[in-house]
């Protein structure tokens, strides 16, 4: 018989009642350290009493009001965003894949309403990974995700990851977009070289072609600055932010300057939840606290330390540990055994992490982890490698 719950998901046997910070606990009273924070979700950390008064005021003033109207609360984390970034213009989701749709569907009108309605062509990379819907999944084409559910949309473009030759020679007078992952989450924590961003945009420059980011695991701090984009010293015209934003309350956006939001005129766009004022309120003290710089240098800081004990880790366990990899606090742990393997061993000693493509365990500790927390956190994946030697 089908569970009630449909069975989409191989879940783990734990089940959490509450959390304070980086930690879960369990009904028992049983306690793990969360370095996978709801796939790099809860930026700040689990009840986090910021969050939890913005939460509560706004819970009880005002919850949802539709599009119908202004909404000063959108419309001030709208106003944060864009202040923070290259943004001109925001549109609010309830998730990434949502933010997805919009950023496709953006680039097509744009190109439309230009008069060259055949651009319609969005380039995408191998291992990348931008949501669960029909044009997401086409986006991948990733054959786990697509297998089953055809016809698939049409229009992207297939890279390996990485190619710059490749792109270059993909680049025809239908291409509309490049979509990329500045640091591929689901991938494999495999950050693209600042090098190949700024050649990206240059081409995209050269030829006109909009490029579109997909910051929905890489932003809001997770790699050290407020968006992964900032290391390469380069600004997309179109970006998808999830995730992290809400700190844990489901939110979305696509930024965009305004000539790549051109064609979104009224009418063109909507959703009955994005933006909400509940979801908004939160995001905005989100956006105070991560984007301010000595947050993000604390993030630095604590990356740097992280790193440095992962690096002892893995020359402590060369038979189960290959390499450290990625940025800020979005690491990768190379395995020579399955990750899911360490990801169990983790549970056994109470840690928990997320498994990722090419062999990778995901390290996505809230931001405000402290170094207390980090060195605990080692002590429990050495433990965990140790089981698997
Ligand atoms: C998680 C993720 C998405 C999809 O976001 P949802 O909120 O699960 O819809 C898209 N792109 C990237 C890079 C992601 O990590």
């Amino acid at each position: 018989m089908i569970a009630s719950v449909l069975p989409t998901y191989n879940r783990a046997p734990l089940s959490f009642v509450s959390g304070e910070g980086a930690w879960l606990t369990e009904a028992d009273g049983s306690r793990y350290l969360d370095l996978g924070a709801g796939i790099a979700v809860n930026v700040l950390g689990h009840a986090n009493p910021e969050l939890v008064a913005a939460l509560t005021a706004q819970a009880g003033k005002l919850w949802h009001v539709s599009n119908l109207y202004q909404i000063a609360e959108q419309q001030r984390l709208a106003d944060m965003l864009v202040e923070a970034t290259f943004a001109d213009t925001v549109f609010f989701t309830n998730s990434g894949t949502e933010a997805a749709e919009l950023a496709i569907k953006m680039a097509r009108k744009y190109w439309y309403e230009k008069g060259e309605p055949n651009r319609t062509d969005i380039i995408t990379f191998e291992g990348s990974f931008h949501g669960r819907s029909t044009g997401a999944i086409a986006a991948s084409g990733a054959e786990k995700m697509v297998k089953g559910f055809g016809p698939l949309m049409p229009g992207f473009v297939h890279l390996p990851w990485g190619d710059m030759e490749a792109v270059k020679a993909a680049i025809t007078p239908d291409t509309a977009a490049i979509l990329i992952e500045p640091v591929q989450g689901e991938g494999g924590i495999r950050p693209m070289p600042d090098a190949d961003l700024k050649a990206l945009r240059a081409l995209c420059d050269e030829t006109s072609v909009l490029l579109i980011l997909d910051e929905v695991q890489c932003g809001m701090g997770r790699t050290g600055r407020l968006f992964a984009h900032e290391w390469a010293g380069i600004t997309p015209d179109i970006m998808m932010v999830a995730k992290g934003i809400g700190g844990g309350f489901p939110l979305g956006a696509v930024l965009a300057t305004e000539n790549a939001a051109s064609g979104m005129v009224a009418g063109t766009h909507g959703s009955t939840y994005g933006g909400n004022p509940l979801a908004c309120a939160v995001g905005a003290r989100v956006m105070e606290i991560v984007a301010e710089p000595e947050f993000l240098a604390e993030v630095n800081r604590k990356a740097a330390l992280l790193r440095q004990r992962l690096e002892g880790l893995v020359a402590a366990h060369p038979d189960v540990l290959e390499g450290v990899r990625g940025q800020g606090l979005m690491l990768g742990l190379k395995c020579k055994v399955a990750p899911a393997e360490m990801v169990k061993a983790g549970y056994a000693e109470h840690v928990l992490t997320v498994p990722a493509a090419d062999n990778v365990l995901r390290l996505l500790p809230p931001l405000n982890i402290t170094d207390d927390e980090i060195t605990e956190a080692v002590a429990r994946l050495d433990r965990a490698a140790t089981r698997l030697a």
